[in-house]
């Protein structure tokens, strides 16, 4: 996504649109309805992605006799509607009950620090990836910056 690769969709809808909308400043939260379609990947990205993960699953399965195709369908779907929602809701706050949690006040902390610093904190979800490669950077040493959680002016 922070790189032009062979298909560069990925690479134009994140780095060159939503990285260059929303940054580590007061557009991290959105500023213009317009950009409301720059918040999430196309409809397309969802169903796309996942087939392209099935023949692995299937190849799991196929090795291991073990039924793992919905279970595994239905994992990567859930965690991508969490990443759709949950980046939606760190760009366009509406004071949401949960986001006056710690939880998501954490996370979405994280993910500013990865509009401030776009090679750290790739995790939007579950940030256990940023841990084990050693990618995450607090925003400040020892003190947790949270974003002010205004509801969006859009
Ligand atoms: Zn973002
Ligand atoms: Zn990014």
């Amino acid at each position: 996504m922070h790189r032009p690769l062979v298909w560069d969709y990925p690479y134009r809808a994140h780095a060159l649109q939503h990285h260059q909308i929303f940054k580590a400043d007061e557009t991290y939260r959105i500023q213009r309805k317009e950009d409301e379609h720059n918040v999430t990947f196309a409809w397309w990205n969802a169903p796309l992605l996942i087939g392209l993960n099935a023949p692995v699953m299937l190849l799991a399965q196929w090795l291991t006799g073990v039924n793992v195709i919905f279970a595994g369908l239905a994992a990567m779907g859930f965690y991508y509607f969490l990443y759709e929602y949950l980046h939606w809701c760190m760009h366009v706050p509406r004071s949401r009950w949960f986001e006056k949690t710690w939880a998501f006040r954490w996370i979405n902390s994280h993910h500013l620090g990865h509009h401030r610093r776009m090679y750290t904190n790739f995790n939007v979800v579950l940030p256990l990836a940023d841990f084990v490669l050693r990618t995450r950077r607090p925003l400040v040493a020892k003190k947790a910056v949270v974003p002010q959680l205004e509801t969006a002016r859009v």
